[in-house]
């Protein structure tokens, strides 16, 4: 039973099997209720048919009787009674006299000659003197008076089977039954073809929706019928239109970086993961290289957002061009193109698939350094930038997208640190010296909380006088365990990790209070104070200044601010606006380690220093290398052409200071005269009998 059950089922999910079957149960049934109301006419007309005839028959036969009745003459009677009954259309027939009495018989009557006739048709006709009729079933019984010149001579009673004048019932129903059967064969399966037909769009749209289901949108469902199929396929059509769509917008606001249009970090991890994948299956080897670029957040700052998004699409237009322009000459295209990606910030990923040897990772590297060191065009300004890569390769430096960019991005920091527009590759070292860098900017951050920083002062001192003509704020840090460090130790990873904005400023306040402290009791030692590239760009550089100025009541002559020659001269236009409100009050801003940098003359010689510092290199240098000799010579020179002040960094002998006199140097600072000491020493520096009197 359940497997046909089963069947039937799996039948009844076709609508076409559906709608044939119900055609086939209305045939039927219609053919069976044709073929009943035929049936019952058919029956209606025979038993009509055959009692007419049998009237008929029966009447002339009494008629034609009548006479042996009369007669009396029972032989002529039995002779034309036999000739009656032995008629095809008679089954039996009897003829009795008035009084019932059979005088002659054919056929099964049930009686004899002589007997008295009793039942009741006979009875009645007699009694009423008139023709009496009976169907049983499918015979006919009628009992006809005989009448002899009007006088009632007696009655002939007939049977006539009903078969004999008309088709029999049973012949017709075979017959029709046959026909309806024919009907169901012939229009059972024409039924099945229209329905089919008619259905035909009934499927295309199931079909189209059941691809739709399964992601597949782009379709168009072709329905002409001209009814209400064609509406709905209409409508599924817009449907999927908009569907498809919204899908496409979702999945580009989900897998696309909206400002470069280049795949975004969830779309780059999704692809390495894959691509990692299928290589450690197949043995063969792949690479990423994680892309950052230097500099951006300056430009990106000095140009405003919309222009940073406009140079961040360039950089991406860049990096697909050179990139592609890689794949088509060295990759191998059969694992798929080379993808880059935005994962954010100015931050770009690029996925080789497939690597001939790990030389293709550092050659791609240098093709797209040098394709963003070339200069960007952005509102009619030349935009400079670099860009440091890391390098992992897999399945060696990890399988999953998580650990694979965690590497790169070890590599990346590393080739940043050495100077940036180089790529480096990823080694397992890197893992444990970013493991001590997250400890030391940990430690530093408490450091910061914990007071731990301390303030040093290096003495600076008069090239003519040899007397204290200033000092020179140094941070160091005071280490719960490593004891006391110099800022070599931590400030390149104080600038990395963001803290050195906190130090700087703490640094600043410090040394402002302290030298205000130091003149309140009559040591006039002006404050040299160093300012980061991070500190010095952040907008409120000025204010914070001036807030130590005024907490500490230091009077502004009393500072000067050291920046870095590459900080100065990164972005001369806007340097000039950072300092020159803060030198009109009166603080003075010295460009350190002098000579190092690459300095455009043009530019320095507009810039508002007041003082260079020359680097101890070339002061270390001078005794023994011409070349260094001829640096400060012609860095005092220019100094004194520009009305500058100086001061030689590093002065650790006296020959030096008697040669750096001798050129004409401002001042200088060196172990010749202090090393960086603590306030107090400084101030017993300051005191008169030291033999070094505060300017
Ligand atoms: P800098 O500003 O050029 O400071 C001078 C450095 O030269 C100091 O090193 C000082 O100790 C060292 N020095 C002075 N005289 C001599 C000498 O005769 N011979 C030798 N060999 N070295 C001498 P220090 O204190 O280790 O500072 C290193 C650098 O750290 C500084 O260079 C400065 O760039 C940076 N720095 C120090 N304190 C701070 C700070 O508070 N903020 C910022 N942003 N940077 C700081
Ligand atoms: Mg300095
Ligand atoms: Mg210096």
């Amino acid at each position: 039973m359940a497997p046909i059950r089963h069947a039937f089922s799996r039948v009844m999910r076709s609508l076409v099997m559906k709608f044939t079957l119900l055609c086939g149960i209305i045939l039927i049934a219609a053919t069976a209720v044709l073929m009943g109301i035929e049936f019952q006419l058919k029956r209606t007309y025979n038993t009509e048919t055959g009692l007419r005839h049998a009237e008929l028959i029966t009447e002339l036969f009494a008629s034609n009787s009548a006479p042996y009745f009369r007669r009396d003459d029972a032989a002529g009677l039995v002779g034309r009674l036999n000739d009656f009954g032995a008629r095809e259309d008679i089954s039996s027939v009897y003829a009795a006299d008035i009084n019932r009495r059979v005088i002659a018989v054919s056929g099964q009557t049930g009686y004899v000659v002589g007997q008295r006739a009793a039942d009741h048709l006979i009875q009645s006709a007699i009694g009423a003197v008139d023709t009496r009729v009976e169907t049983i079933g499918d015979t006919i019984r009628i009992a006809e008076p005989a009448f002899d010149g009007g006088r009632l001579v007696g009655a002939v009673v007939t049977t006539v089977p009903i078969s004999a004048v008309a088709e029999p019932a049973g012949r017709i129903l075979t017959r029709q039954i046959l026909i309806a059967f024919a009907a169901l064969v012939v229009f059972l399966p024409l039924a099945a073809f229209i329905i089919t037909r008619a259905l035909a769009p009934v499927r295309e749209l199931t079909e189209a929706a059941r691809l739709a289901s399964s992601r597949k949108l782009d379709m168009r469902i072709d329905v002409q019928t001209g009814d209400e199929l064609e509406v709905l396929a209409n409508a599924f059509n817009r449907m999927f239109a908009r569907l498809d769509a919204s899908v496409k917008r979702v999945h580009r606001l989900a897998y696309v970086d909206m400002i470069t249009e280049l795949p975004n970090r969830e779309r780059f991890r999704k692809e390495l993961e894959q691509v990692a994948r299928e290589a450690a299956e197949n043995d063969t080897e792949g690479a990423i290289l994680f892309l950052d670029l230097d500099r951006f957040k300056r430009v990106n700052d000095s140009l405003g957002i919309g222009e940073g998004d406009r140079l961040l699409e360039a950089v991406g237009r860049r990096l697909r061009e050179a990139t592609r322009a890689w794949d088509l000459a060295n990759g191998d295209l059969g694992a798929g193109p080379s993808m880059v990606a935005r994962l954010g910030g100015d931050e770009f990923t690029v996925l080789m698939p497939r690597l001939r040897d790990s030389s293709d990772a550092a050659r791609l590297a240098r093709r797209v350094i040098d394709a963003v060191r070339r200069p960007f065009e952005i509102s009619g300004h030349q935009v400079f930038l670099g860009l440091s890569a890391g390098a992992a390769v897999f399945p060696r430096d990890g399988a999953d997208p998580e650990t694979l960019l965690r590497h790169a991005d070890l590599a990346m920091a590393s080739a940043k640190r050495a100077g940036g527009n180089a790529c480096e590759f990823f080694e397992s070292s890197m893992n444990q010296s970013a493991f001590e860098r997250l400890v030391l900017e940990n430690e530093l951050r408490e450091a910061v909380r914990e007071d731990q920083l301390v303030v040093y002062y290096q003495p600076k001192v008069g090239m003519t006088d040899g007397a204290l003509a200033g000092a020179e704020a140094l941070v160091r840090w005071q280490h719960p365990t490593a004891g006391l460090l110099s800022p070599g130790a931590f400030i390149q990873a104080a600038e990395e990790c963001g803290l050195i904005g906190e130090i700087g400023d703490w640094v600043l306040r410090r040394a402002c209070k302290e030298a205000a402290g130091l003149m309140m009791k009559g040591h006039c030692v002006p404050v040299a104070v160093n300012v980061s590239a991070m500190q010095f760009e952040s907008e409120h550089f000025a204010e914070t200044v001036l807030e130590a100025l005024q907490e500490s009541g230091l009077p502004p002559e009393m500072l000067e601010l050291e920046l870095t020659e590459s900080t100065a001269m990164r972005d001369p236009e806007r340097v000039i606006k950072q300092i020159e409100p803060l030198r009109d009050m009166g603080v003075t801003f010295a460009i350190d380690d002098f000579g190092t940098g690459h300095s455009s003359l043009s530019y320095l010689t507009r810039m508002p220093f007041d003082v260079f510092k020359i680097d101890q290199t070339f002061v270390r240098d001078m005794s023994n290398d011409d070349h260094a000799r001829v640096v400060v010579e012609t860095i005092l020179a220019l100094a004194k052409s520009l009305k500058l002040k100086t001061v030689a960094e590093g002065v650790e002998t006296a020959d030096q200071y008697a040669a750096l006199r001798g050129l004409g140097a401002t001042l200088a600072q060196g172990y010749l005269f202090g090393r960086p000491m603590p306030l107090d020493e400084l101030e017993r520096f300051a005191e008169p009998e030291s033999g070094h009197a505060a300017g």
